[in-house]
C-alpha cells in the first residue's frame, strides 16, 4: 500500500453583498468571502491538499481566476474534478483533515453539514472528514474579521 500525504491553504477576504459558502454550505452572515469563484476557501484548501500529495500543483493551474469559465464556479464542482483527477492516477482518499479560522459567524453548527456534502462530492463517507473551526483571538487580519482562512490535510491511499 502506497500513502502520499498533502496540505493545502486558503484565505479569501470578507465583503459585503456575497454569499459565505464553505465546504459547500451556504451560512447565513452578513458578509461573504470574495474570489473569481465561489470563494469557497475550506473546499480550496482540499482541493490544493489533494493535488499537492501526488505533486500535480496547485489549483490556480488547473482553474485559474484569469478564465472566464471558472467566473463564480461551484467549487463543489472542482472538487469532483480534482476527485475524478485523483482516482485516474489510481489513488483515493484514505481520510482529510481541514481547519476553518473564522472570528464569526459560530462555524460549528454548520459542520455536520459540510462533513456531509464534501462525502457526498468525494463519494466518501463523512467519518473520512474532519472540519474543525477556531477563531484567531481577534489577532490579525482573520481576527478583525477582514477573511476566512482554511486549512486542510489529506492522507491519499494507492492500493
Ligand atoms: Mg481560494
Amino acid at each position: 500500500m502506497n500513502l502520499r500525504i498533502g496540505n493545502g491553504y486558503d484565505i479569501h477576504r470578507l465583503v459585503s453583498d456575497r454569499p459565505l459558502i464553505l465546504g459547500g454550505i451556504h451560512i447565513p452572515h452578513e458578509l461573504g468571502l470574495l474570489g473569481h469563484s465561489d470563494a469557497d476557501a475550506l473546499t480550496h484548501a482540499i482541493m490544493d491538499a489533494m493535488l499537492g500529495a501526488l505533486s500535480l500543483g496547485d489549483i490556480g493551474h488547473y482553474f485559474p481566476p484569469t478564465d472566464p469559465q471558472w467566473k463564480g464556479a461551484d467549487s463543489l464542482q472542482l472538487l469532483q474534478q480534482v476527485n475524478a483527477l485523483i482516482l485516474q492516477k489510481g489513488w483515493h482518499i484514505g481520510n482529510l483533515d481541514t481547519v476553518i479560522v473564522a472570528e464569526r459567524p459560530k462555524i460549528k453548527p454548520h459542520i455536520q453539514a459540510m462533513r456531509d456534502r464534501l462525502a457526498e462530492t468525494l463519494n466518501i463517507a463523512p467519518d473520512q472528514i474532519g472540519i474543525k473551526a477556531t477563531t484567531n483571538e481577534k489577532l490579525d487580519a482573520v481576527g478583525r474579521e477582514e477573511g476566512i482562512a482554511a486549512y486542510a490535510v489529506v492522507l491519499l491511499i494507492c492500493d
